[in-house]
């Protein structure tokens, strides 16, 4: 199985990517964690992504392409995968299909995260990441239990760069332009599109993803 997660930024990818990822038991493939990590350990991929990431600019294509790709390579064909944060261009998505058509398989289905920009804009500037396990945390939705400090591994939390309120208006200007085309490109194919409403506390969206992968793709969580 292959599943996409999309949706603007801010609107709970991430989380529930992890605890959906947690839940069923398969792989994750998360681009834009992949070019942090790129970014921080200095590889050649880090630093041409860089200024793109920093802008709240799309990386190029080709180099998202060859990210994924390699990835891919890596997990036994039979796993099941959720990607998130990609695919994020018609372009890309093109490239995923012909990947996967290579191996016998094509993208099963795709998860649409919905929520208001404003909802989103307060959501990213409250967002703080724990630079040690990567827990995410919410200052407004989802505060740790001490402040700048993770409740898992007591490690730092630091608010992302390009979180700031300015980058995340170009982001969504990025997501209306470059991203949300990409529904229409899923609907013409043999992928189920399935919105899911990301305006509510985590667990309720937890469990709507749940009902709907259940409902559309008869996926269950394991021993559910
Ligand atoms: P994210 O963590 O998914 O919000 O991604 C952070 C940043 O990484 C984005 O604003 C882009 O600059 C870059 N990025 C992540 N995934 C992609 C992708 N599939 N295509 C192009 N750029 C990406």
């Amino acid at each position: 199985m292959v599943l996409i997660l999309l949706g603007p930024p801010g609107v709970g990818k991430g989380t529930q990517g992890a605890t959906l990822t947690e839940d069923l038991g398969w792989e994750r493939i998360a681009t834009g964690d992949l070019l942090r990590s790129a970014r921080d350990t200095g590889t050649d991929l880090g630093r041409a992504a860089q200024e793109y990431m920093d802008r709240g600019d799309l990386v190029p294509d080709e180099l998202i392409v060859a990210l994924v790709r390699e990835h891919l390579r890596e997990l036994d064909e039979a796993t099941s995968v959720i990607f998130d944060g990609f695919p994020r261009t018609v372009p890309q998505a093109e490239a995923l299909d012909a990947v996967l058509e290579d191996v016998g398989r094509r993208v099963d289905g795709v998860l649409l995260l919905t929520a208001p920009d404003d909802v989103l804009v307060k959501r990213v500037s409250g967002r703080r990441s724990c630079t040690e396990c990567g827990r995410l945390y919410n200052v407004f939705f989802d505060p740790p239990n001490v402040e700048g400090v993770c409740d898992v591994c007591g490690g730092n939390l630091v608010h992302r760069d390009d979180d700031d309120p300015e980058t995340v208006a170009h982001r969504l200007e990025v997501y209306r332009e470059q991203t949300e085309p990409l529904v229409k490109y899923y609907e013409h194919t043999e992928a189920r599109v399935i919105a899911v409403d990301g305006d509510r506390t985590m667990d309720e969206v937890r469990v709507a993803i749940h009902d709907a992968l259940a409902r559309e793709l008869d996926v269950r969580m394991e021993g559910a």
